[in-house]
């Protein structure tokens, strides 16, 4: 049996690995020059270890190192608005693993034979039986994954009128320092605004920026340096010892509910999927989760009864996260000085039991 990957992402390598793992010859497409990821952080919470654990790589990441679970969130002045227990978070679910995206990617890649990875193809349109038009030829396969991220050209192929992807009105930056000694990861929320780090396994930290901004604005490192200068440490620290030319811009999309993951021959997993709002850290998660439920449904119940249950088993999960992650990253978008004000003095007087509750269900996931 064969199946054709459409971008080697995260989400793409993770399907192309487990289908390989079970004999099936994979060809991931991908249109950039190198199968590679840039950029920064990924936190693998334990919901995703898991998923890669199917994949006999999970404790190739937990041995790698972790930053333990988000301690919480601070105010612009450094005032806990919610505070995790951490210890108790970790006991309930397992550890929450950090990694560079390079690596994960590396990690995955490494597991596929050569033959496998095709590079520097860029797939222009998908059939429903299975076919795959790229720039310079036509391939078939028994199953074609569209793992082709947000804007997705599987899905537009294939649900030629389902919604597109939809702006959610901030830019977001990413970039690692060089070391710099913080404990454990923490964001930090402003007015429009707000800034998260997380200490890598090396030393160095992991940062992330989100600001409201219309799509296609761009902002280098030197006014970031001032928009955030009078924030609480580690802020101003952090942007001070970071090289402009690593910090990574890029706005943020999510995509309104699909009907269906699948059709006829075809399956899309991931941001292709499910492009969700980045505020509970679990695209990536999810998108591990879906590869290696596509893989074992198939393997299970052949390519028809596998799709539809893979469909029944992943769209209510993973569009329940997303909606979810729009709804709790919400507040710290929120501007006017009014809103900030009652949100800063509402959330420390609520029960962090409480606010946990919607998302704590996400990290108990097993295959
Ligand atoms: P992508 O990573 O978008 O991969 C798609 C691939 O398809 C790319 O390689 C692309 O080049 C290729 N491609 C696209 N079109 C074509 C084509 N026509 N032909 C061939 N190839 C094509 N998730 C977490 O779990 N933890 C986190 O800590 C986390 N932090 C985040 C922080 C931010 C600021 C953001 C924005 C997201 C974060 N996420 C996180 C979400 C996560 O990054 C994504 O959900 C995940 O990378 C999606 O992987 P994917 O493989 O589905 O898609």
């Amino acid at each position: 049996m064969k199946a054709l990957v459409v971008g080697g992402g995260i989400g793409g390598l993770a399907a192309a690995l487990a289908f390989h793992q079970r004999g099936w010859t994979v060809e991931v497409l991908e249109r950039a020059p190198e199968v590679t990821e840039i950029g920064a952080g990924l936190s693998i919470q334990p919901n995703g270890l898991r998923a890669l654990d199917a994949l006999g790589l999970g404790d190739l990441l937990r041995a790698g190192g972790s930053a333990g679970p988000p301690r919480g969130i601070r105010s612009t002045d450094g005032t806990w608005l919610i505070r995790n227990d951490i210890v108790e978070l970790e006991r309930r679910f397992g550890p929450w693993a950090i990694v560079h995206r390079a690596t994960l990617v590396e990690y995955l890649r490494a597991e596929l034979p050569a033959s496998a990875l095709r590079p520097g193809t860029t797939v222009r349109a998908v059939s429903v039986d299975g076919t795959v038009h790229y720039d310079g030829g036509t391939a078939t396969a028994d199953l074609v994954i569209g793992a082709d991220g947000v804007h997705s050209v599987t899905r537009r192929s294939i649900w030629p009128h389902a919604a597109g992807p939809r702006y959610l009105g901030y830019t977001t930056w990413r970039l690692l320092t060089g070391a710099y000694a913080v404990r454990g990861s923490v964001e930090m929320w402003g007015k429009g605004e707000r800034f998260g780090y997380v200490p890598m396994p090396d030393g160095r930290v992991y940062c992330y920026l989100m600001a409201n901004a219309p799509a296609g604005s761009r902002t280098g490192l030197e006014q970031l340096r001032d928009r955030f200068a009078s924030w609480h440490d580690p802020v101003p620290a952090l942007l001070g010892i970071a090289r402009p030319d690593e910090v990574l811009q890029h706005d943020t999309y999510e995509l309104p509910n699909m009907d269906a993951y699948v059709r006829g021959n075809v399956a899309v997993l991931g941001d292709a999927a499910h492009a969700m709002a980045p505020n509970l850290g679990q695209g990536a998660c999810q998108a591990l989760e879906d590869a290696v439920t596509l893989a074992a449904e198939v393997d299970a119940r052949g390519i028809e009864a596998g799709l539809a249950q893979y469909d029944h088993l992943r769209r209510p999960r993973t569009q329940k996260i997303a909606q979810l992650s729009r709804r709790v990253g919400a507040p710290a978008h929120w501007d006017s000085a009014l809103a900030t004000a009652l949100r800063d003095t509402a959330l420390p007087r609520l029960p962090s039991a409480l606010l946990g509750r919607s998302i704590t269900p996400a990290y108990s996931w097993a295959l």
